[in-house]
């Protein structure tokens, strides 16, 4: 069970059963927060409330101190693209658009799992960008069969995103989950004829487009955290767990099976 290098983790039944409670509570805290995304709030608020309700179901916040990150979520307000770090400072104002990534442990078993809401009212134009990206993600997961190639998961969004000509970022990608946070593979968001790797029943991966209105070049804020659009322009962010099962694509990190309801059933 212990991961070596370049070694995919396949997971049983039990264990998708304990990703599944994992994700899922990730899912119903940011139904709750995305109510909390209003103006005049602030990302400390939201990532106070995050913490305090991983207390309520009984579960550990995943990147609080992983790598050093400060906080229990990360946020990216407008052309902050990932990785945020919540302030007292970052005040929500009418027409942002806030990206939330959030994970839990559950019985050390990790569901990871990120939105963008909008805040109020959002302009047209960044309401189509929000809703690309969030289907990026629905067509990347329809690639998640076993036998299928692991580069049509990219291939996917970098096909929809380019419809609309936004650019789909190249400097994070998506990953595998289970015991750890992150695991084997690796999952980008553009196409790579190179990737070779076929899926296999038991994978449990995260996917995770994040999408810009103009270039796909990032650059780094002097937090060493933050990563923000080269050009200022907007970006977005969606992200679930998904199993690759013999029945097709399973997403994890739907509301409905969390730790509140794993604890009284
Ligand atoms: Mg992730």
């Amino acid at each position: 069970m212990k991961a070596r290098r370049g070694e995919l983790i396949l997971k049983s039944k039990r264990e998708l059963d304990l990703i599944r409670v994992a994700a899922s509570t990730v899912s119903e805290i940011l139904d709750e927060l995305e109510l909390l995304c209003v103006p005049g709030a602030t990302t400390a608020d939201l990532d106070a409330a995050a913490e305090a309700k991983c207390r309520e179901r009984g579960v550990t916040p995943a990147f609080k101190g992983l790598y050093g990150f400060p906080a229990c979520l990360c946020v990216a307000v407008n052309e902050e693209v990932v990785h945020g770090i919540p302030s007292k400072r970052k005040v929500l104002k009418d027409g942002d658009i806030i990206g939330l990534d959030f994970g839990v442990v559950y019985k050390g078993w990790y569901g990871d799992h990120a939105r963008t809401v909008g805040v109020g009212e959002v302009d047209p134009a960044t309401r189509t960008l929000v809703e690309v990206t969030r289907r990026c993600l629905e067509k990347a997961a329809a690639a998640c069969h076993p036998g299928g190639r692991l580069c049509e998961i990219g291939r996917a969004v970098e096909e929809l995103a380019g419809e609309y000509r936004f650019g789909v970022v190249r400097d994070f990608v998506g990953h595998g989950i289970g015991r750890r946070l992150h695991e084997d593979p690796q999952v980008p968001n553009y196409f790579d004829p190179h990737d070779r790797q076929v899926l296999k029943t038991g994978m449990v991966l995260c996917i995770e487009p994040m999408i810009n209105a103009g270039t796909h070049e990032v650059r780094m804020l002097s937090d060493d955290w933050t990563a923000v659009t080269a050009d200022g322009k907007r970006s977005a962010h969606f992200e679930h767990t998904i199993a690759v099962t013999d029945n097709g694509p399973e997403i994890l990190s739907r509301s409905g099976f969390g730790a509140a309801r794993a604890v009284a059933g």
